[in-house]
């Protein structure tokens, strides 16, 4: 199958804000960014660059900082590489509807040669974001199915739960719910992705000026 066709036939870019295919490339050639995404379930998309893409995985609980908890990963269609710089919402009806932040975003080392190892599904790497650092696997187990995993390394591993310490964007430290209701998306489903006891919007439809987001 040509790259990323599955993700063109997914959606109608007249109707969604998201990107279509354009740039092959960041300037790493190494990024790596996770999606929060309150769609019919939330969820957090997990992108590591590769090859053009970006290859990708919906993680239902999201990472976790500690060594010994296994995060499911499904693997999902190749998304492009302009994709990392997406936040904003996709409309009710659409693939995947709902509201989108760019949780964390940044660049990762691989540990070993990535293309073969996603053959064999075993990818280890260190991250460089702001939220997620140090070494990591991803698994696979049987046919999508992979799991995410926290390397053991002294310094970067925690028990405390980043998605709730650090729910917010990298890139507009908003939440869920005021990017919604920045972008006129669904602010009462968005806020069911925030963690309990955040402040709620204040006002609906207001539109902010967003700094640049370019990780190119
Ligand atoms: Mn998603």
């Amino acid at each position: 199958m040509q790259p990323l066709k599955e993700y063109q036939q997914k959606r109608r870019f007249t109707k969604t804000a998201e990107p279509a295919p354009q740039k092959k490339s960041s300037r790493s050639g190494k990024l790596f960014v996770v999606q929060k995404h309150r769609a019919s379930h939330l969820h957090y998309d997990f992108r590591l660059e590769m090859n053009g893409v970006l290859k990708s995985w919906a993680v239902p609980k999201g990472p976790s900082l500690d060594p010994a908890v296994r995060r499911l990963a499904m693997a999902v269609e190749d998304h492009p590489i302009d994709y990392a710089d997406f936040e904003g919402i996709i409309p009710e009806g659409e693939y995947g509807g709902g509201t989108v932040m760019v949780w964390d975003r940044g660049t990762y080392t691989p540990e070993s040669q990535m293309t073969s190892d996603f053959g064999r599904g075993e990818l280890k790497f260190t991250l460089q974001g702001v939220k997620l650092q140090g070494s990591w696997v991803l698994v696979r187990t049987k046919g999508r199915q992979w799991l995410l995993i926290k390397h053991r390394d002294d310094e970067y591993v925690s028990t405390a739960d980043i998605t709730l310490s650090d729910p917010r964007s990298v890139i507009t430290q908003r939440t869920l719910a005021e990017i919604a209701a920045d972008e006129g998306g669904n602010v009462a489903k968005a806020a069911t992705g925030d963690p309990a006891g955040l402040p709620r919007p204040v006002k609906e439809g207001l539109k902010r000026r967003l700094p640049a987001t370019s990780a190119k």
